[in-house]
């Protein structure tokens, strides 16, 4: 244990903790440590991986290409219709923009993609570089919302000003601007919005089903396959369940605080999950028909998938995994869902949980699992090699970790094509799980610790061991 904790930087050792050896006080919710190699990305990234998937919307970057090419495409987020949201435009800032100023540079920007591309709205980012030079960006989205007679709202993004949460929170105060400004007119009562999905490889989709099914009319996805006159008229919605909370939660308490909406966080991952998700929805509208059509839902869905879920229970029984997330909420329901695998999780941590995220995972986990926050590559290949995981579920940055550690790796992120969520998501997660870990091309891989090793105190191995080549 001692030689992981050496990999530790002094300035981090609070926001790790290990279950069962020491008082649980963990630190979270800060900025991010200097020197530390963090995975987590920017205030601005935050905003765009929210917003993106609002698809016939425009979203221009007010910064360096940099920062568009860096968020460009970020989701494997899905459009039933229009493309828009998969194009990336920047005003592309220079030198010269820095001295003198880009609201010029933005203005026209604006004008000629409106004209070209007709979008229903049009988002415009403020990186860090806009901080700095003080640009009015309020003021020229709002001369060319009159000029166009479209919504142009400013996201508050600048990458500098606190962590991706923050990025959350101005991209939820960009939606608030829209939401209540379309008509509600054919929506019953038995209605809601679905906060927080991205529509990953359709889950949006898949998930919508399911409410269909239960009886309920379903008004705006926040925002995957999003539109925005979908959002405009999303108060009209009887409820909004929210997905990822961190993401979407400043919204829905802004909704309910200006039009009474209440709201229930639920996660669609696993198959506990997924059943307690639409149970909990069904409750809410008092209605014994939902009630029985979320029942005989569940049961066909679960009921089909058994046999194989259990058929992959039998391979991975007795496996160890490690889980780093972004939000908390996808950590909770990923331990359980490796628990109806059989897999053990014993490395859990995310890059914006809070204290209740934690002190939550912290109840949900067994004694000894390592629990972190806004971890660096160092760290978690340590804590991966310490406990001897078979397994790093994770998303793009996590990826090239697993593979040169020699481990099976799972993509649980934003980049992926392949749906995770619902109950078919459950049967994708178990073969990629499997296929991943099971997979004979780790016997070759030298450095590797047994689970045995891993359960004592052996010294731990090279850091990064190289694959051996296979011809
Ligand atoms: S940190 Fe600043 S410069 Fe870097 S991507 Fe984010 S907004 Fe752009």
């Amino acid at each position: 244990m001692e030689t992981a904790r050496h990999n530790i930087l002094e300035g981090r050792k609070d926001q790790v903790h290990r279950k069962g050896q020491e008082p649980f006080n963990m630190a979270c919710e800060k900025h991010s440590l200097a020197g530390s190699v963090s995975q987590r990305a920017c205030v601005f990234c935050g905003s765009r991986v929210v917003l993106y998937p609002i698809a016939d919307a425009l979203h221009l970057i007010h910064g360096p290409a940099g920062c568009a090419a860096y968020t460009w495409d970020i989701r494997g987020a899905l459009s039933s219709g229009p493309q828009l949201h998969r194009l990336s435009f920047t005003t592309d800032l220079r030198e010269r923009d820095v001295i003198f100023g880009g609201e010029k540079k933005l203005y026209h920007a604006l004008v000629e993609l409106i004209d070209q591309f007709q979008p229903k709205a049009a988002f415009v980012y403020a990186t860090c570089i806009v901080g700095v030079i003080g640009d009015d960006v309020d003021a020229v989205c709002k001369r060319v919302q009159e000029e166009k007679s479209i919504p142009v709202l400013p996201v508050h993004s600048e990458g500098f000003k606190g962590t991706k949460k923050d990025g959350y929170k101005a991209a939820c105060d960009a939606m608030g601007r829209l939401v209540g400004t379309g008509d509600t007119a054919g929506i019953g009562p038995r209605s809601l919005n679905i906060m927080g999905d991205f529509n990953i490889a359709g889950e949006t989709w898949l998930i919508k089903r399911y409410y269909e099914r239960m009886g309920l009319q379903v008004v705006a996805s926040f925002t995957g396959d999003g539109r925005i006159d979908d959002l405009r008229r999303a108060h009209g919605a009887a409820l909004n369940v929210v997905q990822c909370s961190g993401s979407m939660i400043h919204l829905a308490k802004d909704m309910k605080e200006r039009y009474g909406i209440p709201f229930i966080h639920v996660s669609y991952f696993g198959i506990e999950d997924m059943s307690r998700a639409l149970y909990e929805v069904a409750e809410f509208f008092h209605d014994q028909d939902i009630v029985d059509r979320t029942q005989k839902l569940v049961r066909d869905e679960v009921s089909q998938i058994m046999p194989e879920l259990n058929r992959y229970r039998e391979k991975l029984m007795g496996k160890r995994a490690c889980v780093y997330t972004g939000g908390a909420f996808k950590a909770f329901s990923l331990v359980r869902s490796l628990r109806t695998l059989g897999v053990q999780t014993v490395v859990v941590g995310s890059q914006t949980g809070s204290k209740d995220d934690y002190d939550l995972l912290r109840k949900l986990c067994d004694e000894g699992t390592i629990l972190v926050d806004d971890t660096n590559p160092v760290e978690l290949s340590r804590f991966v090699q310490e406990k001897g995981a078979d397994l790093l579920i994770g998303g793009v940055k996590e990826r090239p970790i697993a593979y040169k550690l020699g481990l099976g790796f799972c993509d649980h992120n934003h980049e992926r094509k392949q749906v995770l969520a619902g109950y078919e998501g459950m049967v994708n997660f178990a073969r990629e799980v499997y296929s991943s870990v099971c997979s004979p091309v780790w016997k070759l891989v030298p450095g590797r610790r047994t689970e045995s090793e891993a359960s004592g105190e052996a010294a731990a191995p090279t850091l990064l061991p190289v694959a051996r080549k296979v011809s």
